[in-house]
């Protein structure tokens, strides 16, 4: 989900982790000039891609 929207980030929307205070949240391309005006550090150089498979899933899968 994006912190900034608030909205669930869909299959293979690009985002990026900043940092608001002390916590790292996650923000949608689209929101990212507001929340760089808002403060908001960046903390990764690379847009990661949200998996189909959705954010939570961690478990590697081996074929
Ligand atoms: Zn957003």
């Amino acid at each position: 989900m994006c912190h900034a929207c608030r909205r669930t980030l869909l299959a293979g929307e690009r985002y990026r982790t900043w940092r608001f205070g002390r916590r790292d949240r996650t923000v949608c391309a689209v929101c990212e000039p507001a929340v760089r005006e808002a403060g908001a550090v960046r903390v990764v150089e690379g847009f990661e891609h949200v998996r189909v498979t959705g954010l939570i899933q961690h478990v590697k899968r081996v074929a």
